[in-house]
């Protein structure tokens, strides 16, 4: 038989401590019990270890009828790659037609509801306050898009890297939810799609008034898209339907 070697020697009578060879007792009193877990502690111990494994596995039978898969303890948890971007561009659907309205004079460049009235007002409001503001392009088809991305590709000989750091691909254009914007400066055209345009009176008015009528820039400097900074490139994010648009796919 063993003989005990924790706590457990403490209890032993003095009479059954004499009945021990003495080379035994040596060994015994050689390796300090009070140096050793008392026999609780690693009861408890093991009890805590017990009831933590068992609510564990409970909830993963609750949560998931598959079977408990054991993570390695040095296994480090790395988001899911975002396979909804494509050369760092989102992708978005087409707004609808029939919730698309007129902004441009001839009626041609057009901006889904709620987007078209904050335009009209923030327009109106630079307007009082000496500032031309003029609108490039609105609301832009998939279609219209292939063109704008394909064929200027080929014009310029961009490779598609090249041409997604200022074009978007077809399918992942902020234009195409009726949501985005780009806007210019009526007294000077020539900054029209240039950074230029940060220079002008229209663009330091929005830059100071733009948020009033939520508008944004979508691409400022540095943007962690990647994409080429465009000053005149502004995105409506005042109702629900377009902060979700903008914002639910890249997990803010
Ligand atoms: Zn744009």
């Amino acid at each position: 038989m063993n003989l005990p070697t924790t706590g457990k020697s403490k209890k032993l009578s003095a009479s059954s401590f004499d009945d021990l060879p003495e080379a035994v007792r040596e060994t015994d009193v050689a390796s300090p019990i009070s140096k050793r877990p008392a026999r609780w502690v690693v009861v408890a111990a093991a009890a805590i270890v017990g009831l933590v494994g068992l609510i564990l596995g409970i909830r993963a039978l609750q949560n998931n009828s598959s079977p408990i898969v054991t993570v390695p303890p040095n296994a480090t948890a790395s988001p899911p790659p975002n396979t909804d971007r494509v050369l760092g561009h989102y992708t978005y659907t087409e707004a609808p037609e029939k919730e698309l309205e007129s902004i441009s004079a001839d009626g041609g460049i057009k901006l889904r509801t709620a987007a078209a009235r904050a335009y009209t007002a923030m327009v109106a409001a630079a307007q009082a306050d000496g500032v031309s503001i003029g609108v490039l392009s609105g609301f832009r088809s998939i279609k219209e898009q292939e063109g704008l991305f394909f064929e200027v590709k080929q014009e310029r000989s961009q490779s598609v890297t090249d041409r997604a750091n200022v074009s978007a691909p077809p399918g992942h254009s902020e234009h195409h939810t009726g949501y985005a914007i780009d806007m210019g400066d009526g007294n000077v055209p020539a900054t029209n799609l240039s950074p230029d345009f940060e220079n002008t009176a229209a663009f330091k008015w929005l830059e100071s008034n733009a948020a009033k009528y939520s508008f944004e820039l979508s691409f400022p400097k540095n943007n962690i898209q990647g994409v080429t900074y465009e000053p005149w490139h502004w995105r409506f994010v005042g109702d629900r339907t377009s902060l979700e648009t903008f914002f639910k796919a890249r997990g803010k």
